[in-house]
């Protein structure tokens, strides 16, 4: 499975593609948005501003701007989910989101593509119940285009041990993944 769990600053990687934790006014925010934006420079909130937002559970592209010094493309704004407890529709939101970044990338051409954990900072989806829909989301994509590099970005060592427990958990339920 050509996916790769790491602990790490995604405004540090060198992906075709970055993604970002973005809201669906496309206005900028803080957390993962804030240091993608810092990363990238002005030109990306002006890229993005006359787009007028996206739904949530979906994604919008743009040029990577600053981030090209590194070798980056595209920055994916992939809006999750606010978590309300779970019975909102959290889930599929969430689902979508990565799968539509996931479908921008490929439509653009992208070999490789990081990921944070969207949704699990101000958004408040406990990680725990995160996890495994990213990976499954992101490992239905791959079984059919498993050319695609995808890379988990976790900022701090406790959601990477609890991506990698899900990923077991998965794998295991799932041996062809
Ligand atoms: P959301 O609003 O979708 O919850 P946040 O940006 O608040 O998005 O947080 C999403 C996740 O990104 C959190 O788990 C947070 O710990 C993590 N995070 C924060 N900074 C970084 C970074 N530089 N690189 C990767 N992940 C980060």
């Amino acid at each position: 499975m050509p996916l790769e769990l790491v602990q790490g600053d995604i405004a540090a990687q060198t992906t075709c593609a970055v993604v970002t934790a973005a809201n669906k006014e496309l206005m900028g925010g803080g957390g993962v948005d804030g240091v993608i934006h810092r990363a990238a420079g002005p030109e990306l909130l002006r890229a993005i501003r006359p787009l007028g937002g996206t739904p949530t559970g979906t994604a919008v592209i743009t040029p990577a701007f600053g981030l090209a010094q590194q070798g980056v493309k595209y920055v994916i704004h992939a809006v999750g989910p606010i978590w309300r407890g779970g019975q909102s529709g959290e889930a599929e939101l969430l689902a979508g989101a990565y799968c539509h970044s996931l479908r921008l990338a490929l439509e653009h051409g992208c070999g490789s593509v990081a990921f944070p954990s969207i949704s699990t900072g101000v958004y408040g989806y406990p990680v725990e119940k995160a996890a495994p829909v990213a990976l499954a989301a992101i490992a239905e994509v791959l079984a059919k285009r498993p050319d695609l590099r995808v890379r988990l970005v976790l900022y701090d060592v406790g959601n990477l041990h609890v991506f990698q427990r899900a990923w077991e958990k998965f794998a295991a339920q799932n041996p062809n993944a």
